[in-house]
């Protein structure tokens, strides 16, 4: 039975949801919106914001251990997990507040529910059992860790949902993956004193990213004592006496306080009702959708991880609002997908935009490749074993800068501004014209003059 009738319903309260729904109100829209954890999704409550958090936890560490070589002499310093969760959630409460309130002044209403769809045009709030009429639905469920192959003790394991609440510190940890959660929990953990083990079953970390970045971070990982096992997977986890002991592929055993699985992120899409809808879903259980976010059935649309394009929170958050302006302000829009800039907060970060060495070869007839490695200047006096890696990639027959990778301290906030160049079509003449700011690591990306290749 039918008890409402709105414009839009949006299904889950993430990066992608809450600005599809707050924009679509703010144009006109009755809105409705079902979250069934948190507000502000993976992002907000266990992914970026709180993953940085820990992050900056870690290198208060390192700025500890550089301080000697400046003259500081610093005694009596001790690390508190809990101090770290528990102000990490304070913060994290007070954001999934501001989300709640910023959809609610703009006019949505929000229920505290797992919703499903119960056909093209109808969605049941499965804490009451309401059908809600909804002339288009925006299903934003985000994804969830993938729990791998069924080994024997995987139960042991966390994953990175867990690792923002655990009540005690792992002294010992085990990482299995090599993507963007497992290099950067692998980095955050090693800084913050913990012995660890990172598996992964590629030849190398970061599989996608540029060749050079990859073996670049690996050796900083290994620098700073982090076990990286390549090659191999878990064959067998079990719980023993003051930890627990996982078996590897190649036979070999390690014993840890936690396993933590970061083997990628899966749709959530089981049990939602979408198949019955008629929604294609793809092999791996994400939502097939168009340029402008629609599904198979014209009344429902997807965006952000559920789509599994680009996994990002800005490009959840823009999906959403090309959507509902599309959609309901009269302004159609798509989202350009291509030459999103990213960073791994992996010790030291990533940032990398556009395309790599190996992509471009395999577009352009003539690359011209512009890169340095350096040690930074903090790390004479500090005297931390530490190299930056920098690397212009450029399309020879336009001079046109294809892509921009770095490694190291600033990466990321060095990566936001060279996507803005890169995107408005930068030449390498355009950089090298460029005056330098010094002295900065960002200079480099002035002042590379020699081609590498
Ligand atoms: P989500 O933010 O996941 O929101 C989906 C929401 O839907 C959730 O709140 C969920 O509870 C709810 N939901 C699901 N099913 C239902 C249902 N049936 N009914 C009601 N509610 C439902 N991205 C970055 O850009 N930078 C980073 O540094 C970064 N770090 C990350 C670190 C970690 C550890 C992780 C896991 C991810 C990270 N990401 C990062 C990725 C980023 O979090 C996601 O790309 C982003 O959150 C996707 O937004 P979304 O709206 O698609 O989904
Ligand atoms: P990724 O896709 O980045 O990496 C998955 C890793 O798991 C890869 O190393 C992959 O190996 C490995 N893997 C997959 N399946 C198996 C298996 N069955 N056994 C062993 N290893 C396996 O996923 P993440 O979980 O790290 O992160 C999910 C997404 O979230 C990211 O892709 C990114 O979009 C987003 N994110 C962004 C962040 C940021 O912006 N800083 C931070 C964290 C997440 P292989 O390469 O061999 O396939």
């Amino acid at each position: 039975m039918s008890s409402k009738q709105v414009d839009l319903f949006v299904i889950g309260g993430g990066s992608g949801g809450v600005r599809a729904a707050r924009i679509a109100a703010q144009h006109g829209a009755k809105v409705m919106m079902a979250e069934e954890y948190r507000m502000g999704g993976t992002c907000v409550i266990r992914g970026c914001v709180p993953k940085k958090l820990f992050v900056h936890a870690g290198r208060y560490a390192h700025d500890l251990e550089d301080m000697a070589g400046f003259g500081w002499r610093v005694s009596g310093v001790e690390f508190d997990w809990l101090t770290l969760i528990a102000n990490k959630d304070k913060e994290i409460a007070r954001l999934e507040g501001l989300y709640r309130k910023n959809a609610e002044a703009a006019g949505v209403e929000i229920v505290a529910s797992r919703a499903v769809v119960a056909g093209p045009t109808t969605v049941r709030i499965v804490a009451t059992g309401a059908e809600i009429e909804a002339r288009h639905i925006l299903v934003a469920t985000g994804a969830k860790p993938a729990s791998g192959p069924d080994i024997p003790g995987r139960e042991l394991a966390i994953t990175s949902n867990e690792a923002f609440h655990l009540p005690r510190f792992p002294e010992r940890v085990l990482v299995q993956g090599a993507g963007y959660i497992a290099v950067e929990f692998a980095g955050l953990f090693r800084a913050l004193g913990a012995l660890t083990h990172l598996v992964f079953r590629g030849a190398q970390i970061l599989r996608g990213f540029d060749d050079e970045v990859r073996a670049h971070l690996a050796s900083e990982m290994v620098k700073q004592g982090i076990h990286l096992h390549a090659g191999a997977t878990l064959a067998k986890i079990e719980a023993i006496a003051g930890g627990k002991k996982v078996t590897l592929s190649d036979g070999s055993a390690v014993e840890v306080d936690e396993v933590m699985l970061a083997i990628g992120r899966s749709p959530n899409t089981e049990g939602l009702g979408l198949e019955a809808a008629g929604v294609k879903l793809d092999a791996a259980g994400a939502v097939e959708v168009d340029a402008a976010s629609r599904s198979s059935v014209p009344s429902i649309y997807a965006v952000g991880d559920v789509t599994d394009r680009v996994n990002l929170t800005p490009v959840a958050i823009r999906e959403g609002h090309a959507f509902a302006d599309t959609v309901f302000g009269g302004k159609p829009w798509s989202v350009d997908h291509s030459g999103i800039a990213s960073a791994v907060f992996s010790e030291p970060e990533i940032g990398t935009v556009g395309l790599t060495e190996a992509g471009a070869r395999a577009v352009c007839p003539k690359v011209d490749v512009y890169k340095t490695t350096f040690r930074p200047l903090k790390a004479t006096l500090s005297g931390r074993d530490t190299r930056v890696f920098m690397k212009l990639v450029v399309d020879a027959t336009d001079e046109r800068v294809v892509g921009c990778h770095i490694v190291g301290e600033g990466a990321s906030e060095m990566i936001q501004l060279a996507a803005v160049a890169i995107g408005m079509g930068a030449r390498k003449s355009d950089f090298d014209r460029t005056v330098a700011v010094h002295p900065t690591a960002a200079e480099e990306l002035v002042t590379m003059r020699t081609k590498a290749s």
